[in-house]
Formats: structure tokens, sequence, C-alpha cells
């Protein structure tokens, strides 16, 4: 089985609803960072105890444009300067006292994801790549007019929202 865990939450980011995990919703499996979402199909019961978004599957019935594609589409990473740290490498607690920036590892620099066109919206290249990376056969199946792609998969389908 394909690791659908890569589409949940990281850790960490505990939002209005618990996205961490996968959770099953009417016979759905999800997995979900709040830009993205997939789903297969299963018989496992509804998760309980869980503060969980229950409309998602009016998301995935959202009218849309009949679209065909694939995901081949060219992943850009660009090194730019690190907004944490200013470019610096260090952040500066007080006048005498600096640490590492966590958010570059002291490089001062980052890479940040390109984005690519489909239709009219843009997507990021960081959802694109996990798209292409984690599910087979993966191929783009509408788009709605706010810009919601929909792609299926073997085995389930997907939403992913754009950037712009
Ligand atoms: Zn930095």
């Amino acid at each position: 089985m394909f690791d659908l865990k890569v589409f949940c939450m990281p850790k960490g980011f505990g939002l209005r609803f618990d996205l961490t995990e996968p959770f099953i919703l009417d016979g759905y499996k999800y997995c979900t960072d709040g830009r993205i979402a997939v789903r297969i199909k299963t018989d496992e019961l509804d998760t309980q105890g869980r503060i969980l978004p229950k409309n998602i599957m009016e998301i995935f019935e959202e009218k849309r444009n009949t679209m065909e594609g694939e995901f081949s589409f060219s992943i850009v990473k660009t090194e730019e300067k690190c907004k944490e740290c200013y470019g610096k490498g260090r952040l500066k607690l007080s006048k005498d006292f600096s640490v590492v920036c966590d958010e570059c590892d002291g490089k001062g620099k980052i890479l940040s994801w390109g984005k690519n066109k489909i239709g009219e919206f843009l997507y990021s290249d960081e959802y694109i790549d996990k798209i292409c990376d984690n599910l087979d056969n993966s191929v783009i199946t509408g788009q709605s007019n706010d810009g919601k792609l929909f792609f299926k998969f073997n085995g389930g389908d997907g939403v992913l929202m754009n950037t712009n």
C-alpha cells in the first residue's frame, strides 16, 4: 500500500481540526493538510473522538470543469534569502547573544518551491512533487472555477488547492 500519511498535516501544526493522522468518514479514508486532500475507499468504521472536517466530502463533490492531464511538470526549487534571519544565519536574542537560525540551519538561505500553472491557476511544486512521488498513475481529472484541482490515482482520488 502506498503511503498516504505524507499528505497529513505535520505534527505541531494543530489548528481547528486534528489532521495529523488519516481519518475515516462515510466509507473513505482521508489524509489532508488543508492544502491537499486525498482519499481511498474503506470498509472501516468512522473515526471517533477527534475534531474532524465533517464536510470534507463536499469538497470532493464540487462542480468542476472536466480536464485531462498528466502531472508531468518541471519541478523547480530556487534558493532565496531566509526570511527568518534576513540571510544572516543567526537570530539575535539580545545585544550579545544570538542563536543559529532554525529555519535555514544557519545557512542564511532556504530552498523554496516553484509553481506550475494549470489552466488559470498556480499550484505549488511541493505538492505536485508529493503527488508524483507517492501516488501511482496520478492524472488530473478536473478543475473548479475557484481553482481546486481534482485528480485520481490507483485506488483513490484527491483535491489540490491553488496558491494564487
Ligand atoms: Zn535563517
